[in-house]
Protein backbone atom coordinates (compact mmCIF):
# COMPACT_ATOMS: atom_id res chain seq x y z
CA UNK A 1 0.00 0.00 0.00
CA UNK A 2 1.29 3.43 -1.12
CA UNK A 3 0.26 6.21 0.86
CA UNK A 4 0.14 10.18 -0.60
CA UNK A 5 0.66 13.01 1.51
CA UNK A 6 -0.80 16.38 0.17
CA UNK A 7 0.71 19.29 1.69
CA UNK A 8 -0.74 22.66 0.84
CA UNK A 9 1.06 25.87 1.67
CA UNK A 10 1.03 28.07 4.71
CA UNK A 11 -0.35 30.99 2.11
CA UNK A 12 -2.98 29.40 0.87
CA UNK A 13 -6.07 31.24 -0.25
CA UNK A 14 -7.97 27.84 -1.32
CA UNK A 15 -8.94 25.96 1.94
CA UNK A 16 -8.18 25.68 5.73
CA UNK A 17 -6.92 22.04 5.55
CA UNK A 18 -3.47 21.60 5.50
CA UNK A 19 -2.38 18.02 4.49
CA UNK A 20 -4.69 15.23 3.08
CA UNK A 21 -3.83 11.41 3.47
CA UNK A 22 -4.88 9.29 0.60
CA UNK A 23 -3.86 5.68 -0.10
CA UNK A 24 -2.88 3.87 -3.49
CA UNK A 25 -6.31 2.93 -5.36
CA UNK A 26 -4.94 0.83 -8.00
CA UNK A 27 -2.96 -2.21 -8.02
CA UNK A 28 0.22 -0.84 -10.62
CA UNK A 29 1.41 2.04 -7.09
CA UNK A 30 0.39 -0.90 -4.06
CA UNK A 31 3.40 -1.16 -2.89
CA UNK A 32 3.80 -1.96 0.46
CA UNK A 33 4.97 0.48 2.94
CA UNK A 34 6.03 3.13 0.24
CA UNK A 35 5.09 6.37 0.50
CA UNK A 36 4.80 9.86 -1.26
CA UNK A 37 4.78 13.41 0.16
CA UNK A 38 3.84 16.21 -2.26
CA UNK A 39 3.83 20.19 -1.47
CA UNK A 40 1.45 22.13 -3.62
CA UNK A 41 2.32 24.80 -4.95
CA UNK A 42 1.46 28.06 -3.72
CA UNK A 43 1.10 30.03 -6.96
CA UNK A 44 -0.49 26.81 -8.84
CA UNK A 45 -3.15 28.24 -10.98
CA UNK A 46 -6.15 26.98 -10.31
CA UNK A 47 -9.83 26.82 -9.36
CA UNK A 48 -10.18 26.82 -5.72
CA UNK A 49 -14.18 26.35 -5.72
CA UNK A 50 -13.85 23.72 -8.26
CA UNK A 51 -14.65 19.78 -7.44
CA UNK A 52 -12.58 18.91 -10.02
CA UNK A 53 -9.29 21.37 -9.16
CA UNK A 54 -6.12 20.56 -10.68
CA UNK A 55 -2.82 21.79 -8.96
CA UNK A 56 0.69 22.15 -9.71
CA UNK A 57 3.13 20.64 -6.88
CA UNK A 58 6.84 19.15 -6.16
CA UNK A 59 7.31 15.90 -4.94
CA UNK A 60 9.45 15.93 -1.45
CA UNK A 61 9.82 12.41 -0.58
CA UNK A 62 9.07 9.78 -2.69
CA UNK A 63 10.34 5.88 -3.25
CA UNK A 64 8.87 5.85 -7.13
CA UNK A 65 9.09 9.32 -8.11
CA UNK A 66 12.61 11.64 -7.76
CA UNK A 67 12.44 14.05 -4.87
CA UNK A 68 11.92 17.90 -6.80
CA UNK A 69 10.04 16.35 -9.84
CA UNK A 70 6.85 18.20 -10.72
CA UNK A 71 3.25 16.82 -10.70
CA UNK A 72 0.08 17.22 -11.11
CA UNK A 73 -2.76 16.85 -8.70
CA UNK A 74 -5.81 16.17 -10.41
CA UNK A 75 -8.63 15.79 -7.83
CA UNK A 76 -11.85 15.02 -7.44
CA UNK A 77 -14.19 16.30 -4.43
CA UNK A 78 -17.25 14.52 -4.71
CA UNK A 79 -17.43 10.82 -4.34
CA UNK A 80 -19.41 10.98 -7.74
CA UNK A 81 -16.25 12.36 -9.79
CA UNK A 82 -14.24 9.91 -8.35
CA UNK A 83 -15.27 7.00 -11.07
CA UNK A 84 -14.03 9.18 -13.56
CA UNK A 85 -10.65 9.44 -12.04
CA UNK A 86 -10.76 6.19 -11.70
CA UNK A 87 -11.40 5.22 -15.11
CA UNK A 88 -8.42 7.65 -16.58
CA UNK A 89 -6.36 5.92 -14.19
CA UNK A 90 -6.81 2.57 -15.88
CA UNK A 91 -6.31 3.68 -19.39
CA UNK A 92 -2.87 5.55 -17.90
CA UNK A 93 -1.75 2.45 -16.36
CA UNK A 94 -3.50 -0.24 -19.02
CA UNK A 95 -4.06 0.82 -22.90
CA UNK A 96 -1.49 3.82 -22.49
CA UNK A 97 1.13 2.44 -19.98
CA UNK A 98 3.69 2.16 -23.23
CA UNK A 99 2.96 6.31 -24.24
CA UNK A 100 3.69 7.01 -20.88
CA UNK A 101 6.56 9.91 -21.17
CA UNK A 102 6.46 9.90 -24.70
CA UNK A 103 2.69 10.70 -25.73
CA UNK A 104 0.80 10.93 -22.29
CA UNK A 105 2.22 12.36 -18.92
CA UNK A 106 4.10 9.67 -16.47
CA UNK A 107 1.76 8.73 -14.07
CA UNK A 108 2.18 8.13 -10.67
CA UNK A 109 -0.99 6.41 -9.85
CA UNK A 110 -4.46 7.08 -8.21
CA UNK A 111 -4.85 7.85 -4.67
CA UNK A 112 -8.23 7.83 -2.68
CA UNK A 113 -9.46 8.71 0.59
CA UNK A 114 -11.42 11.55 2.74
CA UNK A 115 -12.14 14.44 3.43
CA UNK A 116 -12.49 16.21 6.95
CA UNK A 117 -16.22 16.50 6.75
CA UNK A 118 -15.88 12.60 5.71
CA UNK A 119 -17.02 13.26 1.99
CA UNK A 120 -14.42 10.81 -0.13
CA UNK A 121 -12.05 12.33 -2.26
CA UNK A 122 -9.61 10.85 -4.72
CA UNK A 123 -6.37 12.27 -6.22
CA UNK A 124 -4.51 11.11 -9.88
CA UNK A 125 -0.76 12.04 -9.64
CA UNK A 126 0.65 12.80 -13.07
CA UNK A 127 4.19 14.00 -14.27
CA UNK A 128 3.87 17.99 -15.05
CA UNK A 129 3.53 19.14 -18.17
CA UNK A 130 3.17 22.84 -18.78
CA UNK A 131 0.53 24.61 -19.62
CA UNK A 132 -2.28 23.53 -22.17
CA UNK A 133 -2.13 25.20 -25.63
CA UNK A 134 -3.38 28.74 -25.29
CA UNK A 135 -4.90 29.49 -29.06
CA UNK A 136 -6.79 26.67 -31.58
CA UNK A 137 -5.33 24.22 -33.30
CA UNK A 138 -5.43 26.38 -36.54
CA UNK A 139 -3.13 29.17 -35.35
CA UNK A 140 -0.39 26.81 -34.03
CA UNK A 141 2.95 27.22 -36.49
CA UNK A 142 2.26 24.26 -38.13
CA UNK A 143 5.19 22.13 -36.80
CA UNK A 144 3.67 22.36 -33.78
CA UNK A 145 0.67 21.13 -35.27
CA UNK A 146 2.23 17.98 -37.02
CA UNK A 147 3.44 16.80 -33.53
CA UNK A 148 0.13 17.23 -32.00
CA UNK A 149 -1.12 14.75 -34.81
CA UNK A 150 1.72 12.43 -34.59
CA UNK A 151 0.85 12.47 -30.56
CA UNK A 152 -2.88 11.74 -31.19
CA UNK A 153 -2.03 9.38 -33.98
CA UNK A 154 -0.13 7.10 -31.43
CA UNK A 155 -2.86 6.99 -29.34
CA UNK A 156 -5.21 6.09 -31.98
CA UNK A 157 -2.38 3.04 -32.43
CA UNK A 158 -2.80 2.06 -28.84
CA UNK A 159 -6.85 1.42 -30.03
CA UNK A 160 -8.09 4.44 -28.60
CA UNK A 161 -10.56 7.19 -29.61
CA UNK A 162 -9.59 10.26 -27.43
CA UNK A 163 -13.19 11.08 -26.89
CA UNK A 164 -12.74 14.56 -25.44
CA UNK A 165 -10.08 15.99 -28.01
CA UNK A 166 -9.57 19.81 -27.50
CA UNK A 167 -6.90 22.51 -27.03
CA UNK A 168 -7.44 22.09 -23.35
CA UNK A 169 -5.94 18.91 -23.21
CA UNK A 170 -2.75 19.42 -25.08
CA UNK A 171 -0.10 20.38 -22.94
CA UNK A 172 3.26 21.92 -24.70
CA UNK A 173 6.42 21.84 -22.56
CA UNK A 174 10.24 22.84 -24.61
CA UNK A 175 8.16 22.71 -28.02
CA UNK A 176 7.06 18.75 -26.71
CA UNK A 177 3.31 17.44 -26.58
CA UNK A 178 1.59 15.73 -24.07
CA UNK A 179 -2.25 14.60 -24.40
CA UNK A 180 -4.18 14.52 -21.30
CA UNK A 181 -7.82 13.52 -20.10
CA UNK A 182 -8.80 10.21 -20.65
CA UNK A 183 -12.37 9.98 -18.96
CA UNK A 184 -13.82 9.63 -22.30
CA UNK A 185 -12.08 7.43 -24.23
CA UNK A 186 -13.75 4.76 -26.39
CA UNK A 187 -12.10 1.76 -28.31
CA UNK A 188 -11.02 2.14 -31.93
CA UNK A 189 -9.61 -0.06 -34.49
CA UNK A 190 -7.05 2.76 -36.98
CA UNK A 191 -6.84 1.95 -40.79
CA UNK A 192 -4.80 5.19 -40.83
CA UNK A 193 -1.35 4.94 -42.59
CA UNK A 194 -0.20 8.10 -40.69
CA UNK A 195 0.94 10.11 -43.85
CA UNK A 196 -0.41 13.24 -43.30
CA UNK A 197 1.21 15.22 -46.09
CA UNK A 198 0.83 18.79 -45.31
CA UNK A 199 0.24 21.73 -47.49
CA UNK A 200 -0.98 19.23 -50.24
CA UNK A 201 -4.54 18.67 -51.03
CA UNK A 202 -6.86 17.14 -48.81
CA UNK A 203 -6.87 13.28 -49.25
CA UNK A 204 -9.94 11.49 -49.69
CA UNK A 205 -11.45 10.67 -46.44
CA UNK A 206 -12.15 6.80 -47.50
CA UNK A 207 -8.63 6.54 -48.64
CA UNK A 208 -7.19 8.08 -45.71
CA UNK A 209 -8.27 5.06 -43.60
CA UNK A 210 -9.11 7.18 -40.33
CA UNK A 211 -12.68 9.80 -40.54
CA UNK A 212 -11.20 11.50 -36.89
CA UNK A 213 -7.72 12.34 -38.29
CA UNK A 214 -8.97 12.81 -41.02
CA UNK A 215 -11.80 15.63 -39.67
CA UNK A 216 -8.86 16.36 -37.24
CA UNK A 217 -6.50 17.34 -39.58
CA UNK A 218 -8.78 18.96 -42.34
CA UNK A 219 -11.08 21.29 -39.86
CA UNK A 220 -8.94 21.53 -36.66
CA UNK A 221 -5.45 21.74 -37.91
CA UNK A 222 -6.12 22.68 -41.46
CA UNK A 223 -2.55 21.27 -42.74
CA UNK A 224 -4.16 20.94 -45.57
CA UNK A 225 -5.17 23.14 -48.57
CA UNK A 226 -4.03 26.81 -48.83
CA UNK A 227 -1.41 27.89 -46.60
CA UNK A 228 -3.31 29.43 -43.05
CA UNK A 229 -2.47 31.27 -40.59
CA UNK A 230 1.21 30.94 -38.34
CA UNK A 231 1.95 29.48 -42.08
CA UNK A 232 6.02 29.34 -42.96
CA UNK A 233 7.59 30.99 -45.79
CA UNK A 234 7.86 28.99 -48.70
CA UNK A 235 11.33 27.78 -48.68
CA UNK A 236 10.88 26.51 -45.08
CA UNK A 237 7.33 25.02 -45.84
CA UNK A 238 9.27 23.02 -48.56
CA UNK A 239 11.43 21.31 -45.97
CA UNK A 240 8.38 20.69 -43.19
CA UNK A 241 6.80 19.32 -46.29
CA UNK A 242 9.36 16.44 -46.03
CA UNK A 243 8.71 15.82 -42.67
CA UNK A 244 7.15 12.73 -42.01
CA UNK A 245 5.88 12.20 -38.95
CA UNK A 246 6.44 7.96 -39.42
CA UNK A 247 10.30 8.11 -40.00
CA UNK A 248 10.71 11.36 -37.16
CA UNK A 249 8.25 9.81 -34.50
CA UNK A 250 11.16 7.90 -32.38
CA UNK A 251 13.93 10.46 -32.65
CA UNK A 252 12.71 13.34 -30.35
CA UNK A 253 16.09 14.87 -30.64
CA UNK A 254 16.16 15.39 -34.41
CA UNK A 255 12.63 16.75 -33.82
CA UNK A 256 13.58 19.29 -31.99
CA UNK A 257 16.70 20.48 -33.84
CA UNK A 258 14.26 20.48 -36.89
CA UNK A 259 12.29 22.95 -34.33
CA UNK A 260 15.20 25.27 -33.39
CA UNK A 261 16.15 25.45 -37.13
CA UNK A 262 12.50 26.11 -38.08
CA UNK A 263 12.02 28.85 -35.08
CA UNK A 264 12.44 32.17 -37.64
CA UNK A 265 9.38 31.01 -39.10
CA UNK A 266 7.00 30.33 -36.47
CA UNK A 267 7.52 34.28 -34.67
CA UNK A 268 4.67 35.59 -36.62
CA UNK A 269 2.43 38.13 -35.18
CA UNK A 270 -0.99 35.92 -34.14
CA UNK A 271 -4.22 38.01 -34.52
CA UNK A 272 -6.66 38.31 -31.47
CA UNK A 273 -9.12 36.06 -32.89
CA UNK A 274 -6.09 33.17 -32.34
CA UNK A 275 -6.35 33.53 -28.53
CA UNK A 276 -8.81 31.87 -26.61
CA UNK A 277 -10.25 33.85 -23.54
CA UNK A 278 -7.87 33.50 -20.49
CA UNK A 279 -10.87 31.71 -18.38
CA UNK A 280 -9.52 28.66 -19.78
CA UNK A 281 -5.94 28.82 -19.60
CA UNK A 282 -5.98 26.14 -16.81
CA UNK A 283 -3.46 23.57 -16.65
CA UNK A 284 -6.48 21.10 -17.95
ZN1 LIG B 1 -7.78 6.41 -36.12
Amino acid sequence: MTTLHVKFPREWPGWTTKEYTLRSAHPSCSKEGTSFTVIVDSETNSDYSSDSPVFRASVVNSSNCQSGAVVALKFAFRGDLISYLEEEVEVYEVALRSLQAKTVPRCYGLYTGHREDGEPIACLVLEYWGECIDKPFHCLPLNVRMRILEQIGEIHRQGLIHGDFAERNVLELDGDIRIIDFDQTRPHDCQCRMDFRPGEAAPDEQDFGCSHLWKLCKSDMRIWGQPSIGEPPQGVLSLKVRYRLRSRSKDIQTYRLLQRDLQPSTTHSIPNSCSFPSAINDIH
